[in-house]
């Protein structure tokens, strides 16, 4: 049995209790978790684990072998019994950013309407890099950016089967990213009129949480992609 991840239907939990269903050499796995395992571009969560008579910081969590959710504690000698039951706190300040940043990186390709070949995110800076020769219009894009943080679109997700996915190309907008098939079921990421996804990150549930973002620079990184980065700006 795999980790329930509990961060995919509720982006905003910022604490679970657990049962400890294994340990080994500094890394823990629990029955569910809130803490987002790196990939898709976002970070794995940091945070802390605590449980009768200690704690331990997380330094990352990662997928490990057969879909369970590594917590990989900062000190290896710091661990709870296996079976013990214990409690899982985000690092909320840095997570947070990290849904901001992914509901930005989702307008900003709505916006610039090229095939994404690549992006990552952090608390501070994140970038999304697109197929394309034109230059990109800076002060154009960050006022249609603002706009749609302004226009307070809503944020959601929702599950759809393989099948229903294969058989409704048109639900989604862009497939230059692939969706992780062999799950069982897809979850699309949609922000209502703007954009609509196969996503697996954590968002914001509407637009203007996103708050003060800016567009950094546009890189050229050879003559068929544009990196664009983006900040937060509080
Ligand atoms: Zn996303």
């Amino acid at each position: 049995m795999s980790t329930a991840e509990l961060f995919r239907d509720d982006s905003y939990l910022q604490s679970c209790s657990a049962t400890v269903t294994g340990v080994d050499q500094g890394t823990i796995y629990v029955d569910q978790t809130v803490f987002y395992p790196l990939g898709g571009g976002q970070p794995g969560d940091t945070g802390s684990i605590s449980w009768d008579g200690g704690s331990a910081k997380i330094a990352d969590a990662r997928y490990g072998d057969g879909g369970d959710i590594a917590h990989m504690v900062e000190d290896a000698a710091a661990l709870p019994p296996a079976g013990a039951s214990v409690e899982l706190t985000l690092d909320w300040e840095r997570r947070y950013r990290h849904m901001r940043m992914h509901t930005a990186m989702h307008l900003l390709g709505s916006i610039l309407r090229y095939d994404v070949t690549g992006g990552n995110i952090s608390s501070e800076k994140s970038r999304l890099d697109f197929n394309m020769e034109d230059t990109v219009d800076k002060e154009a894009v960050a006022l249609a950016l603002t706009a749609l943080v302004r226009a307070n679109h809503a944020v959601s997700c929702r599950w759809i089967s393989e099948a229903e996915l294969d058989a409704n190309p048109q639900l989604v907008r862009t497939m230059s990213v692939q969706p992780p098939r062999g799950r069982g079921a897809i979850r699309l990421l949609e922000i209502q009129d703007v954009d609509l996804q196969p996503c697996g990150g954590t968002h914001v549930n509407a637009t203007s949480e996103v708050g003060r973002v800016r567009i950094g620079k546009v890189e050229k990184k050879g003559r068929q992609n544009r990196r664009v980065n983006i900040h937060l700006d509080d």
